[in-house]
């Protein structure tokens, strides 16, 4: 017997490589946290202070296919590293933000462009162009008993073969102890939220029938397919 009074939702998870699930809280993501990328989008890379915005849990998606999104004709990829969090907090020093991170992941933070610019534009909230369904496709999560905490390395993205974003992880502004740190001081963190981390330069429209192969060395690799 339950209280609800109407059927409960599944929660969000995200698959464990080897198996097993991670139950997904909150899906926090940093803009503009690659240099290159953020002159692509016509902003200054200076270090300033960094902001978030959440995509929804449940828009996590497992599945390797991507339907193409409704209202847009321009919806584009970025790759970024996803970063599980094993233990929460308020205030999380740098020094020990490290010690919260259960795992890390590949993820795609996809994007209406179109409907982010216009939001952009009449300064309103993003989470039209951000936060749509399954508009976060995710690999396995690896946990950092294999992974380790991975400060540099590869991170790129591949359109039907041929590369368009190829970057490296130790180019990001805010770096992962630095995003926790920042983040629990506006918000209590806890154990179950993730934190897309940013996406090097080259993001670009995705069309029906592309297929985004997507990689973090030493982390893992995603292939979607745009249906
Ligand atoms: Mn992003």
């Amino acid at each position: 017997m339950s209280d609800f009074v109407i059927e409960p939702h599944p929660r969000p998870a995200v698959a464990v490589e080897g198996g097993g699930l991670f139950p997904v809280r909150r899906l926090y993501c940093i803009g503009r946290n690659y240099a290159d990328h953020a002159i692509e989008m016509g902003h200054d890379p200076s270090r300033e202070a960094p902001f978030f915005f959440q995509k929804n849990p449940d828009s996590i998606d497992l599945s390797g296919e991507f339907p193409y999104p409704p209202e847009t004709g321009d919806v584009h990829f970025e790759i970024e590293l996803v970063v599980a969090l094993g233990r929460g907090g308020r205030d999380i020093p740098e020094a020990e933000a490290l010690d919260h991170v259960w795992g890390y992941g590949v993820g795609l933070d996809m994007t209406r462009r179109d409907l982010q610019g216009a939001a952009k534009k009449a300064g309103r909230p993003w989470e039209i162009g951000k936060a749509f369904d399954r508009a976060a496709p995710m690999s396995p999560l690896v946990p950092t008993a294999r992974s380790g905490h991975p400060a540099s390395g590869r991170i790129a993205l591949a359109v039907n073969g041929e590369t368009r974003q190829d970057g490296d992880l130790d180019q990001m502004i805010w770096k992962v102890p630095e995003m926790i740190a920042y983040l629990s001081r506006y918000f209590e963190l806890t154990a179950g939220d993730l934190i897309m981390t940013g996406t090097p330069a080259g993001v670009g429209a995705a069309a029906r029938g592309d297929v985004l192969s997507g990689s973090v060395e030493g982390v893992g690799k995603i292939d979607v397919r745009v249906v």
